[in-house]
């Protein structure tokens, strides 16, 4: 082939490739809203660093991140980082706490942007620390917005995010060598799956169950559902209790039991 009949090889391979693209564009329309169909995007994560408390309550943190490329050394910046999967603002896969449920990278991408319905139990727990959030604060909820959507992430601010600066303070950890922090009952956990369908719950705190349990109920009951669950979301506070979509977007970590998230609310 001559140097002239290349190009023009070349330059319909390249249209070829482009009108591919518009066609497959056109069979695979967004299914998200144009972005100037919401007015504001609030991040419901926290940093990702070595200050944020740990499950354990250790000194040291799980977390660690170390410089690898130095951008005066080496024209270019870039880090290695080691977390456990369940630090920060994380996703809990439902293989978590269930043989033969959805690891990370196995949770269907539909289930990760959905409405996004805001429980406010922050009175409540106030002054309790071991707040269960019950039927009747769901009921109270339905009352002011009507009922929940199907297939929604049902997620609850106690205020317990205002305590995350200190790992003391939000692990509460008492004389009894247990943690104390609000979450959900197994009760309204149940309410929420059979007869809401939700996809997840979340929460301001380390975990959707309440600290001081041993048994983690609301784990163990909705893992085997295929629900997930988001911990240690910041910014509740700012998100309107309906009408909000969330979109959950853990690491895709292969086989993971869980992993940090970006979480967003895409409020209208
Ligand atoms: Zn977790």
């Amino acid at each position: 082939m001559s140097g002239d009949g290349m190009l023009h090889w070349k330059t319909f391979a390249i249209g070829c490739s482009l009108a591919l693209t518009l066609f497959l564009f056109a069979q695979h329309r967004p299914v998200m809203p144009e972005p100037n169909e919401f007015r504001a995007v609030i991040d419901l994560t926290h940093n990702l660093n070595d200050r944020s408390p740990n499950w354990e309550g250790t000194e040291e943190s799980p977390y660690q991140a170390k410089e690898l490329g130095n951008l005066e050394r080496d024209g270019y910046y870039s880090r290695v980082f080691r977390t456990q999967e369940h630090y920060g603002t994380h996703l809990d896969a439902p293989a978590h706490f269930a043989a033969g449920a959805w690891t990370v990278d196995q949770i269907p991408a539909e289930h990760l942007v959905r409405p996004l319905v805001v429980v406010d139990v922050h009175k409540q727990a106030k002054n309790n620390p071991d707040y269960e959030i019950t039927v009747e604060d769901i009921a109270a909820w339905e009352d002011a917005h009507g009922m929940i959507p199907s297939g929604a992430v049902v997620m609850a601010y106690t205020g317990w995010d205002e305590r995350w600066n200190s790992q003391k303070e939000f692990r509460n950890e008492q004389a009894d060598r247990l943690t104390h922090y609000p979450g959900f009952s197994l009760e309204t956990a149940r309410f929420l799956v059979k007869t809401r369908g939700v996809v997840g719950l979340g929460i301001d705190t380390m975990s959707v169950d309440i600290g001081a349990t041993t048994t983690y109920p609301v784990h163990v009951f909705t893992s085997k559902e295929n629900i997930y669950h988001l911990e240690n979301v910041a910014n509740l506070a700012l998100v309107p209790a309906a009408g909000a979509t969330v979109v959950v977007a853990p690491i895709k970590l292969e086989k993971g039991s869980g992993g940090p998230a970006r979480v967003l609310a895409l409020v209208r």
